[in-house]
């Protein structure tokens, strides 16, 4: 068997550093209560920019967030209407490009809010803050307009269940450039979500019980006729492909455990479950396996591949 929780002496402990070298993300902004997923500062292309509403690593080169994080409970839920007040964010730095709204136009892709605008209907200020253009990302309409927008609609579902909301999310990769090559279109969209329950519980409110909801969605009419569950991975995953880390804030043994999970799937046995495999159950040799004996994809590998699975070795086998 595999240990799976620490001995209570490898349990944390709260330490006060005289001289802290980083002021902690939680006093920054609310909505870094979990962690700065890429400890985000004033690099142009890492560029931690706080609103009220939400935080964000902007990168100039892309023209678009890396990621933005937000809370997300009944307090921000109001009756304002949707202010379709696009702006450019006069706040990056002035020689800097800013991306403006129409530089969508004609692009084929949806000016899409990464903090969606009905999330932030309390007062008309935060909802405009939501159209600022830091928070938005050429999305492909199939994209934005179904899956993505109906697991925007199940995360105010358990807002309105009484539950509290982290949420991380962005665009990964490359899949061309609009606005003369000013804005890149990113290949995949993700999301990674924390379910607080009870809200208000803060940091001290995740443990390894905590619920997590991971998704990595193609930026294309690939997701046409879909349903967002299609997509559901773990953290960990989200991880992988973006190099971030989320979380981070909390304890590391914790973290493991919420990021391991795929919500939705039974939690599996892992009394027999090689850990070169972390995110499915695949028992050591012997028998040797093959990805043909596997029914998962794109599982990820650690050194030492016991199954001899992951043969370029680049920590993902059986595409
Ligand atoms: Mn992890
Ligand atoms: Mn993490």
């Amino acid at each position: 068997t595999q240990p799976t929780s620490p001995s209570p002496t490898q349990t944390p402990v709260q330490t006060q550093s005289p001289t802290p070298k980083q002021t902690p993300t939680s006093t920054v902004s609310v909505h870094l209560t979990l962690g700065n997923p890429t400890n985000a500062g004033s690099a142009p292309d890492n560029y931690l920019m706080v609103k009220p509403q939400y935080a964000l690593s902007y990168n100039r080169d892309r023209g678009i967030p890396n990621w933005v994080s937000w809370q997300l409970n009944q307090s921000y839920l109001g009756d304002v209407e949707r202010q379709d007040d696009w702006s450019p964010d006069l706040s990056l730095k002035e020689d800097w490009y800013q991306v403006r709204p129409g530089d969508y136009r004609s692009s084929g892709y949806d000016r899409g809010h990464l903090t969606p605008s009905a999330d932030r209907t309390r007062t008309v200020e935060d909802n405009s803050a939501t159209f600022l253009m830091t928070n938005i990302i050429p999305q492909h309409p199939d994209n934005n307009r179904e899956v993505w927008r109906e697991l925007e609609e199940y995360t105010r579902d358990l807002v309105e269940s009484g539950k509290e909301l982290y949420i991380i999310a962005g665009g990964v990769g490359t899949k061309g450039a609009i606005a003369n090559g000013k804005v890149v279109v990113p290949q995949q969209t993700w999301k990674v979500i924390a379910v607080l329950d009870p809200p208000g519980s803060g940091i001290q409110g995740i443990t390894e019980n905590t619920q997590t909801i991971a998704v990595i969605m193609p930026n294309s009419e690939a997701v046409d006729n879909t349903d967002w569950r299609d997509y559901l991975v773990s953290v960990d995953r989200v991880e992988q492909i973006s190099g971030y880390d989320f979380f981070s804030n909390v304890p590391k043994f914790v973290q493991d455990e919420i990021e391991r999970r795929v919500e939705g799937q039974p939690p599996t046995d892992q009394s027999n479950c090689s850990p070169a495999y972390p995110e499915v159950c695949i028992p050591p040799p012997p028998p040797d396996l093959d990805c043909s004996d596997i029914e998962q994809k794109n599982i990820k590998v650690l050194q030492p591949d016991p199954h001899k699975l992951d043969r370029n070795k680049d920590g993902v086998a059986c595409l």
